[in-house]
């Protein structure tokens, strides 16, 4: 998208890099473009704090309340924008998601139809986790479903561990559909670990009332 005052090529990034005024934000812009990273897995996060905080000042709606309606706007936009991209990128899971998300698998979405995907290791590994939380449940034992959440919990970071792997890999090669897949799975049981954990913790919370 061409900058609306010098209408040079803004490729995603808050700030025209000609004029340096406030950019609109274009269609398919990425949440690394506004940060200038490739997209990646691998993400310097003292860096990328250090530019959110100088972005964030910079962007800050304050600092355009005397600018015109257009660039007003802008700066509201850009910070939401910025607020998002870094709370996504900052967080392995949800960067891991994002990244699938630019290969075209929209995990977070309920209709997206991944669960059928899944191969039948994994949906007989949820029913034995399911069955084994319930009768932990029903029993009151709560030693027993926190010894289960550890062991989820591990499972999840071996999960996140291998999405990683694949993910690494798509970027010398971002057309292997396996390697796509591959990831999906994995990340598709990090997505019903949480929910695990957090049927555990709301165990917990019951438990001690
Ligand atoms: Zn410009």
């Amino acid at each position: 998208m061409k900058c609306w005052n010098c209408e040079q090529e803004t490729r995603g990034r808050p700030f025209c890099p000609g004029c340096g005024k406030i950019a609109a934000r274009p269609p398919g812009a990425t949440f690394f473009d506004i940060f200038e990273l490739a997209p990646s897995y691998d993400v310097d996060i003292p860096a990328l704090e250090k530019q959110f905080r100088e972005l964030s000042l910079r962007l800050h709606p304050d600092r355009f309340a005397q600018a015109d309606a257009r660039e007003r706007r802008l700066s509201l936009e850009q910070t939401t924008a910025l607020n998002e991209a870094y709370r996504t990128l900052k967080d392995p899971s949800r960067r891991a998601f994002y990244l699938l998300k630019l290969h075209g698998v929209e995990l977070d979405r309920e209709d997206a139809g991944v669960q059928k995907q899944m191969p039948l290791e994994f949906l007989e590994e949820v029913m034995e986790l399911r069955e084994e939380l319930e009768e932990a449940m029903h029993a009151k034992d709560l030693t027993r479903a926190q010894a289960m959440a550890v062991d989820v919990t591990a499972r999840q970071r071996e999960a996140l561990h291998e999405a990683a792997k694949a993910l690494r890999a798509l970027q010398a090669a971002p057309d292997n559909a396996e390697l796509v897949r591959k990831a999906s799975h994995e990340m598709g049981r990090v997505r019903y670990f949480t929910r695990f954990l957090e049927q555990v913790e709301e165990f917990e919370e019951e438990a001690v009332v």
